[in-house]
Parts: C-alpha cells; structure tokens; sequence
C-alpha cells in the first residue's frame, strides 16, 4: 500500500465490534489505534472509585476537577496481542470492560467538558495521521474531514450475545438479558445526548456485521482504504 498516511474514523453502536475491526484495520496498514471508548471508560472507573457517581448519577463539578489528574495512555501488549489501557500507568485494561463501567459510562459521557478534554487529547494523537480511531463521535466531531468514515451497526441481539461470549470467556458471571439491556440503553443516551450525540456523518459508508465474519468485515475495510487513497491520489 501506499506511503500517504490518512485518517480512518469509525462510530456506530454499542458492542458491535468496531475496535476488534479497527484494531484488525490498524495492524494491517501499520497505523495507530485508538479506542476512544476506553477514554470514557477510563474517567468512569476513576468516578467509581471515588464515589463521583451514584445511581448512574454523576458528581459532575467533581469529575471535571478530576481530569486534570487522570493521564489515559496505550501500550500495545505483545504478549497477549492486545491494546493496553492505562491510567497514570496502572494497567486498568480489564476493569474498564467489567459491566459496571459498562454501566456507568454512558451518563459520564454525556458531561460536556469530559467531552471536550477526550477530543482535545484524540486530536492530539491523530495529527500526523496514519490513525484509525473508533468511537461515537470521531468522523462527527473529533476529525470532520477524516479521508474514510465507517458506521458499524448490527442488530441488538447480536450485539449482546457477542459481548455475552466475550465476558464469560473472560470467566465474568454476566446474564443476556442484562447485557441487551445495557447495549440498547447505551445506544439511547448515545444517540439522544446534547452534545456530539452518536450519528452517522453524511459522508458515511455503513457496515452492517450482522452476518459477517471477522475476515470478512476486514477484507471490505482493506478495500475501502484502497479505494480511498486513489481517490486521494496518495
Ligand atoms: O466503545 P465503547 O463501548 O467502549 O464505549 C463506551 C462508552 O463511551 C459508549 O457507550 C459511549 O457512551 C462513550 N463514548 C462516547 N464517545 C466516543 C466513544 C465512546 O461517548 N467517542
């Protein structure tokens, strides 16, 4: 491929396998990943642990003071062939995917300044490009003129068993019907929040995975990425 570096967004659902495509994506062309949900998560955990938030009600003013002390970094783990989330170096990638996070997230993603400080810090990291990003927001907000847009979604019972699989794979004791509950309730506060709401960019292309493999969804994303860069002439 190619040497011109672009930048790849990706948004869409809860829980429908954008950062296992994005992270696929990434290692193919020899780019960046980052998953910006974990961002989220990473400030929810750190609410949790505080007390900054109750019954999914957070202690906005607190949270805000909060993130001048909370450093979000990545490492990619050879090891075990994954992306590593750490917060002031703690290793915190398994506790930010428990449910509870999953739980909680949504309400503290809503917080406007949360939002503007996750931004400030993704766009940091995609400035030289060469980036695939995944998220709510990416191709919306934080890179409007990203080269490629993609918008995953599949349906909700599909989205919930693969993530019922993933956490009980993980020996977490989780029911179905919870995390199908927690999958469409994420995607209502997502999709109907005031700021940076989840929504398709105009310049979208959609991926439905309902009835794809893996392989499959990486492939079409590989073609994608061909096509662009003629387009672009890089
Ligand atoms: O992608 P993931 O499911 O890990 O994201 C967790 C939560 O973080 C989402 O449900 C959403 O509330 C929030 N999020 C967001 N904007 C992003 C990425 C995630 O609001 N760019």
């Amino acid at each position: 491929m190619n040497e011109k570096k672009i930048i790849i967004a990706i948004d869409g659902h809860s829980s429908c396998g954008k950062s296992t495509m994005a992270k696929a994506l990434a290692r193919q062309l020899g780019y960046v990943y980052i998953d910006t949900g974990a961002m989220y998560r990473v400030v929810t955990l750190v609410a949790l642990r505080k007390g900054w938030i109750e019954n999914k009600i957070p202690f906005t003013k607190k949270i805000i003071e909060g993130l001048k002390d909370i450093q979000i970094t990545f490492k990619w783990d050879e090891k075990e062939g994954k992306n590593t989330t750490f917060l002031n170096g703690e290793n915190v990638e398994d506790e930010i995917r428990q449910l509870e996070v999953s739980e909680n997230v949504s309400p503290i993603s809503t917080i406007a300044e949360v939002r503007h400080e996750m931004v400030r810090q993704q766009r940091e990291n995609g400035k030289n490009k060469g980036i695939v990003m995944d998220g709510r927001d990416i191709g919306t907000v934080v890179f409007p003129d990203a080269e490629l847009k993609i918008f995953m979604t599949a349906s909700p019972e599909i989205r919930a068993r693969r993530r019922f699989l993933e956490l009980s794979e993980k020996g977490e004791q989780v029911n179905l019907e919870e995390i199908l509950a927690n999958v469409e309730g994420r995607d209502k506060i997502d999709s109907t929040r005031a700021v940076s709401p989840l929504k398709q960019a105009n310049d979208a292309i959609i991926l439905d995975n309902s009835e794809l493999t893996r392989e499959q969804q990486l492939d079409w994303a590989v073609k994608k990425v061909k096509e662009r860069l003629k387009e672009n002439d890089c």
